[in-house]
């Protein structure tokens, strides 16, 4: 799930507008004399990163029509960088960061895709299992990896772009390497850093680069793309009073914040599934007992696990024992087969079909249910009727 919104994420950063604070520095970018670095510094959590990934796609595109703006979406390079599959751009990025990139789709289908995808090259740090501190920075071999393929042109004959975020993570030696090709720039590439503090930036690369000062959003500004924001994604609710002190906690950093209510939005989701997943297994543990089944005792265990997951539960037992007494199988819960064997077999049919619509209504209100206690409770009890006269 967290996958997929990364995923969500990912496209979003090439299709979403320009934040409106970034917006001037989007168009005073000399697009058509791009220098051969550029150093976007600013605040952390307002949205560089975004920035530089649109910008990236962008020095990629290869639309020929000026009217068009860039990245257009639409050309093959364009095509190609959505689904992290462009062979000349080039992310260094430490692995925490490499989700939000655009990456290839979950299924997989890139038939028309270059012979050699570079993702976010592989992280050292990763393969070698180290603590999650390490995950924070780039790696060495990363850095070396990508300035070593440099000499070889670009794969489409365009330009090739590498992303370096955030250029403070960038060890010693890495920035050594990164320095080196600063000095002498490889034709038609461009590497675009970020970084949140320019005087930690070292001056010799600094000096290199062309400067780029992302702003910080006025707060009424910064809040209503917050606003947008939490409206659009479908973000749980929150008032807009808790928007706001997040918003000065977050030291009026759009991004972050945003960034913050996503991972909780994930985080519940997850805990509504473990909930879920116990709560079911529970419950089909009653419901194997039939007549004996005790009900009350069983709705207090599950009761707090989301309704939807519960009655899904319930109308797949329901269909095996259904489609037992009409000998068309197992469906559902093939390793219960010898428990719904016997149930079938005490089973009112006519009480089986009557609760099988008790089930349907429950499920066409299940996104508001009263209280799931007692629905549940209600539920069960009927449960157990049907075995019996
Ligand atoms: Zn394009």
């Amino acid at each position: 799930m967290a996958r997929a919104s990364a995923l969500v994420e990912a496209q979003n950063t090439l299709t979403q507008p320009i934040a409106p604070w970034l917006q001037d520095l989007w168009n005073g970018l000399p697009f058509t004399d791009f220098p051969h670095a550029v150093l976007i510094y600013g605040q952390a959590g307002i949205g560089k990163y975004d920035f530089a990934v649109k910008l990236a796609a962008a020095l990629l595109c290869e639309c020929k029509d000026s009217e068009i703006r860039k990245p257009c979406l639409q050309c093959e390079a364009c095509r190609w960088f959505a689904t992290g599959n462009h062979p000349d751009f080039i992310a260094l990025v430490p692995e925490i960061q490499r989700k939000y990139l655009p990456q290839v789709s979950l299924e997989g289908s890139q038939a028309d895709a270059p012979v050699r995808p570079i993702k976010a090259v592989e992280d050292e740090s990763e393969a070698e299992g180290s603590d999650k501190k390490e995950k924070r920075f780039i790696a060495i071999a990363q850095a070396r990896e990508v300035i070593g393929s440099l000499g070889l042109g670009s794969y489409r004959g365009g330009n090739r772009v590498i992303l370096v975020y955030p250029l403070e993570q960038l060890k010693p030696e890495a920035a050594n390497t990164l320095l080196k090709s600063l000095e002498e720039p490889p034709p038609h590439t461009i590497f675009i850093l970020i970084a949140a503090r320019l005087d930690r930036v070292l001056p010799t690369i600094r000096s290199r680069c062309h400067l780029l000062q992302a702003p910080k959003p006025k707060r009424a500004i910064g809040l209503s793309w917050l606003q947008n924001k939490i409206a659009n994604e479908k973000l749980k609710a929150i008032s807009a009073l808790e928007v706001e002190a997040l918003y000065d906690e977050f030291g009026g950093a759009p991004f972050a914040v945003y960034e913050s209510l996503l991972a909780r939005n994930n985080q519940d989701e997850k805990d509504e599934l473990i909930v879920g997943a116990l709560a079911t297994k529970n419950l089909l543990q009653g419901l194997a007992k039939g007549i004996n089944i005790d009900w009350l005792n069983i709705a207090e265990k599950i009761h707090k696990a989301p309704a939807p997951i519960l009655l899904t539960a319930l109308q797949r037992w329901c269909a095996d024992l259904q489609g037992l007494t009409q000998a068309n199988g197992i469906r559902y819960y093939p390793k219960q087969t010898d428990v719904l064997k016997v149930l079938a077999k005490q089973v009112r049919l006519v009480k089986l079909m009557r609760f099988w619509k008790l089930l349907l209504q429950a499920r066409r209100h299940e996104h508001h249910p009263l209280a799931t206690r007692i629905q549940m409770e209600a539920l069960l009890l009927q449960y157990q009727n049907i075995f019996s006269d």
